[in-house]
């Protein structure tokens, strides 16, 4: 079981099963949601997340995108696309622990900030995640 929430503690989460995918994401959208230069993502199934308190709010970033965030101290939560309707993506700091799931690689790197310098040797790709890993 995985456990996190926002940082104030007003939204808190848990997911089950195991994580499909691991991204730090480069995308503009990303960016300016967080206010950071780059955002790390893991996926779950939806019917394996649970929110076990508080409520988040929720907003359309693109017609077919949902993100949500603690209404009170602003962190990003989660991520939805209608194309991949059994898919919630979660930002992997708002876990308790993060360091249990590594990013492995980045997505969107077309629009990554030209002074972000990536050294850690992961794959990247310049938009969304290679075919293979499409839900
Ligand atoms: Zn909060
Ligand atoms: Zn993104």
């Amino acid at each position: 079981m995985l456990r996190g929430g926002c940082f104030c503690g007003d939204i808190r989460y848990e997911t089950g099963g195991t994580p499909f995918y691991r991204t730090n994401c480069h995308c503009s959208i990303c960016r300016r949601t967080t206010g950071a230069p780059f955002v790390a993502w893991f996926s779950v199934r939806r019917s394996e997340f649970r929110l076990v308190h508080g409520a988040p709010t929720r907003f359309g970033s693109t017609p077919k995108c949902m993100r949500s965030f603690c209404p009170r101290c602003g962190t990003q939560l989660t991520f939805e696309n209608d194309e991949a309707a059994e898919e919630i993506d979660v930002t992997t700091c708002s876990l308790d622990d993060p360091g249990q799931l590594p990013s492995e690689d980045h997505t969107h790197t077309g629009s990554r900030l030209e002074w972000v310098k990536l050294a850690d040797g992961l794959p990247e790709h310049r938009e969304a995640r290679p075919a293979a890993w499409s839900s």
